[in-house]
């Protein structure tokens, strides 16, 4: 089995499948104290990628609540019990990923979901007390705090359900890292759903072959964000590319946040995959939950966020999220405002730090009528 160097888990580690990678990764940034659960970016997706028959079941983008809320359901907490307790030594992760649990001939520790697992897509979700009277994986009481988490498949730099496949029918694309299924080798051991510790891929009994989220790569291809990106309501995400084979660079925004600022964590780092869907905790939630969630730089996030308002740099790259419809190579904040450009050079967003404020007359003489919320 080889060996490969992550970064998020701060150590080498076993990987049983050959590829290199790619020239630039494609990468998201989701501050989830923005997400309201509006399920925008959910329809988005579905309405444009998942709407045919087989695809019912299928969300390449959802949102559920934490920490009681999940789709497919427990999809985290049956990985975490059958992956057993690990150990961080401050940024290195002491215990096995997914992919060194056994034996090196064997695929990535995994469990399939089973259909009433995708019955019920919000089961659970918004509750903070009481019991969960059905259908749930817990009898305990809810806790009083929750946040809302958006999960799409995060391209990983070690894709379990690439490793999975029998038939090699997954790929990662070495132009910007995006995770696709061939279909026409796919023929749907579902290896692939068992592996992924997201859950991110889903079998489809009619077009009898597995499917997962495409990035959008149609769009990506002309320099423009996801949908589910461009449509987020609470404006919660950013999307462009992590510089890969050079240092990371201090006016990309991704490389910036994620590598340089550490301010937007990976989703479960342990489980060994280099997910490349970050997120910024919820400030409001207990450390070792997050830390559970997100690993170890749980507490220096949160500093950060609070502290965003002395810190202009970081401010105004957090401004950049859902400012535009093309995704941003380079940025800068320049006086009060701050400028982002695609990598062809082009101005695509600015963003001033204050909203102008316009105070509108009391008489409309337009219509010739008096308006009541001037003051
Ligand atoms: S559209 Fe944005 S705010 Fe709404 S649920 Fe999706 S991620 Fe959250
Ligand atoms: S999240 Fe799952 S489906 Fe997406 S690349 Fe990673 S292992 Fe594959
Ligand atoms: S990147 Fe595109 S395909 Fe993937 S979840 Fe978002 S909208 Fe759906």
């Amino acid at each position: 089995m080889a060996k490969r160097m992550n970064w998020q888990i701060g150590r080498e580690m076993d990987y049983p499948y050959d590829s290199t990678p790619p020239k630039r990764q494609v990468a998201y940034i989701f501050d989830t104290n923005k997400c309201i659960e509006c399920q925008t970016c959910t329809v988005a997706c579905k309405t444009c990628w998942t709407s045919g028959k087989g695809q019912e079941h299928i969300f390449y983008n959802n949102v559920e609540t934490k920490p009681y809320g999940g789709y497919p359901l427990a999809w985290d907490q049956k990985l975490l019990d059958m992956q057993g307790p690990g150990e961080w030594r401050k940024v290195t992760y002491l215990g096995n990923t997914v992919f060194e649990n056994h034996s090196p001939l064997d695929p990535p520790i995994g469990h399939r979901p089973v259909i009433e697992d995708y019955a019920a897509p919000n089961i659970g979700e918004d509750d903070t007390t009481g019991l969960l009277e059905r259908g749930g994986f817990f009898d305990g009481v809810h806790p009083h705090w929750m946040f809302y988490l958006a999960r799409i498949c995060n391209h990983c730099d070690n894709p379990a359900c690439a490793a999975a496949c029998p038939r090699k029918a997954i790929y990662k694309r070495d132009e910007d890292g995006i995770v696709l299924v061939d279909q026409e080798r796919c023929r749907g051991y579902q290896e692939c759903v068992k592996a992924c510790p997201y859950k991110k891929v889903f079998y489809n009994v009619i077009g009898r072959a597995s499917e997962k989220c495409i990035g959008c790569f149609p769009r990506v291809e002309e320099g423009k964000v996801a949908l589910c990106v461009e449509s987020c309501i609470g404006k919660i995400r950013l999307h462009g590319f992590l510089t890969t084979q050079d240092e990371p660079r201090e006016d990309n925004p991704f490389d910036y946040i994620v590598k340089i600022r550490k301010l937007a964590l990976p989703l479960y780092p342990q489980f060994g995959t280099g997910p490349n869907v970050y997120y910024i905790p919820p400030i409001h939630v207990p450390d070792g939950f997050l830390e559970m969630m997100f690993g170890p730089g749980v507490e220096e996030s949160k500093e950060l966020y609070r502290n965003l308002k002395n810190d202009k740099k970081l401010l105004g790259a957090l401004m950049l999220f859902g400012s535009t419809e093309y995704m941003i190579d380079r940025f800068e904040v320049q006086g009060d405002e701050v400028v982002g450009w695609n990598d062809k050079g082009e101005e695509v967003t600015r963003v001033p730090f204050t909203e102008p404020t316009v105070i509108r007359d009391h008489r409309d003489e337009r219509f010739g009528a008096f308006r009541h919320n001037t003051n």
